[in-house]
């Protein structure tokens, strides 16, 4: 049993579909707290903490897409769920390259929402394949991946990381010398097939990349296999 209700930020300027998402979230026993554009998300996030944003990426002034945007770029790792139109199928892709967790194409019901933001909570809580408290830290080169607290440490630095990007590098260094294919990899990282997510997958080993890798050009601990997917390599100091 959870000790409290998550707590959903739903920022949208249709006041019928804002009032029918918030009042269906909370009748599932969800706490929701509704704004109407991204400049009053960007105000007040900072007092207070949402678990979860589910963000309309067509929002007058500033868009979904750019408060997602400039929270990723403070180092905002706050679970985003985009809606976007039909039409902005460009947007989902764009989305996910700017590190929102996943989108939902309108229309859509109210029960589908809830089923994806279930989902999302559920990985920013648990990496699949990974038990909670069981999982020892891993060191990958001058790095070392902490699983508990979904960070790495670099000497006195620490970085935490996005909850794709936690559920890939999980999935990957626990599989050492494996080639995993992209799908295995969406698989566990969003528990279900889409290819336009796929496109989440290499985005988000590009990032791990950045910070891992030495030089992410030439990846030595991340491996690329050509027309498969991704493969994790330990690597090991030359003896001297
Ligand atoms: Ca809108």
């Amino acid at each position: 049993m959870e000790s409290r209700p998550h707590h959903l930020f739903i920022v949208e300027d249709d006041s019928a579909l804002r009032d029918m998402v918030a009042a269906y979230l909370e009748k599932q026993g969800l706490a929701v707290t509704t704004m109407t554009s991204a400049e009053e998300l960007m105000r007040r996030i900072h007092r207070l903490r949402p678990d979860l944003i589910v963000l309309d990426v067509g929002l007058p002034g500033m868009s979904g897409l750019e408060a997602c945007t400039r929270l990723r770029a403070e180092g905002d790792r706050v679970p985003i769920v985009l809606l976007t139109a039909r039409s902005e199928e460009v947007d989902r892709i764009v989305g996910l390259e700017m590190g929102a967790d996943d989108y939902l194409g309108k229309p859509f019901s109210a029960r589908e929402l809830l089923a994806r933001v279930r989902a999302v909570l559920r990985r920013a809580d648990v990496a699949p394949g990974v038990p909670r408290g069981e999982a020892a830290p891993v060191r990958i080169g001058a790095h070392t991946f902490a699983p508990a607290s979904r960070s790495l440490h670099c000497g006195n630095e620490v970085r935490m990381l996005s909850t794709v990007e936690y559920a890939l590098l999980a999935e990957l260094v626990s599989n050492p010398r494996v080639v995993i294919s992209r799908e295995r990899l969406l698989a566990a990282t969003h528990g279900r097939a889409d290819a336009v997510l796929l496109r989440t997958i290499d985005v988000a080993v590009m990032r791990l990349r950045k910070l891992l890798e030495p030089d992410p050009a030439e990846p030595r601990y991340i491996q690329t296999v050509r027309g498969i997917g991704y493969m994790f390599v330990p690597y090991i100091e030359p003896k001297a």
